[in-house]
């Protein structure tokens, strides 16, 4: 095991929780990912392995408490504990709110805000968070957790619910040496944004590449951010310079969101 710190990073098999899970990696954690589909899960720590970084991972849902517990157990049996935890498993889903059914709505809360909650709170109950005065959680959110999107009710009020339980753990933990903060993406190009792509497309009856203009219009810089820049944010947040940000929701959305 070594003396590495150890990361776990829910929803680590694609997208931004892939490229964190490749930065905390190439920053010298340890990290254990984990996603529902296990084969998808094992092929990214196959590939990251085969890069040479120090990588393991299993299945997990975060919409079933016992599932979170199996997944940080097996962390902790492998590691010893939990250093830096990332929530970042989420979904989209949303459509106008009259016609809105009621089984999206608790997947998308159940999954983006109480799999949040059940995650943080298995890790700081029994993953031995805080040796050394360090411990990091950082909840992957969303612009759209301190603004409204269109046709996207659960998920913006998800994704707000999430700020506002980074801030209060934030505050509860400060004294701990324990960091609690949201990362908030604006539109970031993933498998995730290609379906919500799709989705508004739908809805307007307009072409993807139609919508992906119109998105474009919207942002400041012109352009969707990378995985890799979300990462990046991430990857400041682990250090022992960060130590004093905490209880903050910090964007990356290329000037989408402006506070
Ligand atoms: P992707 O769809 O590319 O990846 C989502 C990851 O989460 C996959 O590994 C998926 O694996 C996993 N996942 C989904 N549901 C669950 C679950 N119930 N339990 C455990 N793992 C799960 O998404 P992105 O990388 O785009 O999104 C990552 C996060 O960033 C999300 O929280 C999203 O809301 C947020 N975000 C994304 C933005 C974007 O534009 N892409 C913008 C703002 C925020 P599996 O399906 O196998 O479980």
């Amino acid at each position: 095991m070594g003396d590495s710190r150890i990361a776990f990073v829910t929803g680590a098999s694609s997208g931004i929780g892939l490229a964190v899970t490749r930065m905390l990696a190439e920053q010298g954690f340890a990290v254990y990912g984990c996603a529902r589909n296990a084969g998808n899960m094992a092929s990214a720590v196959a590939d990251l392995v085969a890069e040479g970084l120090d990588v393991s991972g299993g299945p997990c849902d975060v919409t079933s408490a016992d599932s979170v517990r199996e997944a940080v157990a097996a962390a902790v049996a492998r590691y010893g504990r939990i250093d830096v935890l990332v929530n970042n498993a989420g979904r989209g889903g949303g459509g106008e709110i009259g016609k809105l059914d009621e089984t999206t709505w608790l997947d998308v809360v159940n999954t983006n805000l109480n799999g949040v909650f059940r995650v943080t709170h298995e890790v700081v109950a029994r993953g031995g968070m805080g040796a050394g005065d360090y411990g990091r959680i950082i909840n992957i959110a969303s612009t759209g957790g301190k603004q409204g999107v269109i046709y996207a009710s659960p998920y913006s009020a998800s994704k707000h619910g999430v700020v506002g339980f980074t801030k209060a753990v934030g505050l509860e933990l400060a004294k701990t040496g324990i960091t609690v903060n949201a990362v908030c993406p604006g539109y970031v190009e993933t498998p995730m944004a290609a379906k919500v792509r799709s989705g508004y497309a739908d809805f307007w009856g307009v072409s993807e590449h139609d919508v992906l203009e119109k998105f474009e219009a919207k942002i400041p810089l012109g352009r969707y951010s990378t995985p890799e820049e979300v990462a990046g944010l991430v990857g400041y947040l682990v250090t022992d310079a960060a130590a004093s940000i905490t209880a903050q929701a910090l964007n990356v959305c290329g000037g989408l969101g402006n506070y």
